[in-house]
């Protein structure tokens, strides 16, 4: 694997992770790559494939659980300028696979282009908000995504149509291909309606949610025409806790962790959810974040 060698100034081996995640726990990457260039990306997952090495993509890590021993294979960050630009074309904006997606919100919201606001309150990058169809109730910001420029596995680039993209609750045809960038198809509003909707709908997500608090979100996709949070409550876990990890009593779909707290603590908290509410409700509750 003499190819790490050209990116000794990219590739960082035995990194930790904790600190890239909200949830601020589990262990190292075998190695973090953050390339310079679409080229860079290209030859890195190009020659991880050949190699046989995993590789997995980093956004704000702010739906991923990493184990405590680690992730063996290369986690890639696209926190370097060629993933992180914003371009505005009229009603169309061109983002990075690694632009903040909160920042990009509230710059479309303040020049009146309106399509994102749902996206208020949701740590993330543009590519994991993509490859997770993130969103809430007022919208997912798979219905505004027009075109994806994506690597895939083998190193290969691609450019998604929008009529090549399938959303779905919480979920994409993304694959575990690299979304390096992407274009949205916005329309032109009043810039004082789309600040205000941006507002309150973090406003409103500031009080139902624990904020504050290292989580990677709702842990649990909520079931076909059902509330996971309710059925948690309903099943009095709220506040239910293992080692430093506990459901929180404020949203009983998020687990949050405690310092000192493990990934193995969330993990146990989680299995203990699913045990209670398949006995109470007979119902089998599937993950939302991705643990690593
Ligand atoms: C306090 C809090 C509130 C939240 N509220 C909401 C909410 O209201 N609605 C909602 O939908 N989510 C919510 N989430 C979850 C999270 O914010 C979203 O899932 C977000 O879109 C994850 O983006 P990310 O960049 O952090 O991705 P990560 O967590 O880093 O990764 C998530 C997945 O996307 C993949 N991925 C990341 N970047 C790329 C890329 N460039 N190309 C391809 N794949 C990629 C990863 O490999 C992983 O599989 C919340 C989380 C927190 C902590």
């Amino acid at each position: 694997m003499n190819w790490l060698n050209d990116f000794r100034d990219s590739i960082e081996p035995n990194a930790p992770l904790a600190d890239r995640t909200k949830y601020r726990l589990g262990g190292n990457a075998r190695w973090l790559a953050a390339p310079k260039s679409r080229q860079d990306l290209v030859r890195i997952v190009r020659q991880a494939a050949i190699d046989e090495i995993d590789v997995k993509t980093l956004g704000a890590g702010a739906n991923v659980l990493v184990r405590d021993d680690g992730f063996d294979g290369i986690v890639l960050r696209l926190d370097q300028p060629a993933f992180t630009s914003i371009r505005f074309d009229g009603e169309r904006v061109h983002a990075g696979g690694g632009a903040d997606l909160m920042g990009l919100a509230q710059q479309c919201a303040r020049r009146g282009l309106s399509g994102l606001e749902p996206m208020a309150g949701i740590p993330s990058t543009v590519g994991g908000a993509i490859r997770m169809n993130a969103g809430g109730r007022y919208g997912e910001i798979g219905n505004v995504v027009d075109e994806v420029c994506l690597v895939d596995r083998t190193g290969c680039a691609h450019r998604l149509a929008r009529t090549d993209l399938e959303f779905g609750y919480r979920s994409s045809n993304i694959g575990d291909g690299v979304i390096v960038s992407a274009c949205f198809a916005l329309h032109a509003c009043d810039p004082l309606r789309t600040v205000e909707t941006f507002k309150r709908i973090w406003a409103e997500k500031k009080a139902s949610q624990p904020m504050a608090e290292k989580s990677a979100g709702c842990v649990f996709k909520n079931p076909p025409a059902r509330s996971a949070g309710a059925l948690i409550d309903q099943a009095g876990l709220k506040g239910a806790a293992i080692g430093g990890a506990s459901v929180s009593t404020r949203h009983a779909n998020f687990i949050v962790a405690r310092p000192g707290a493990k990934s193995a603590d969330v993990l146990a908290v989680i299995d203990r959810v699913r045990e209670v509410v398949a006995d109470r409700f007979g119902v089998s509750l599937e993950l939302e974040i991705d643990v690593w």
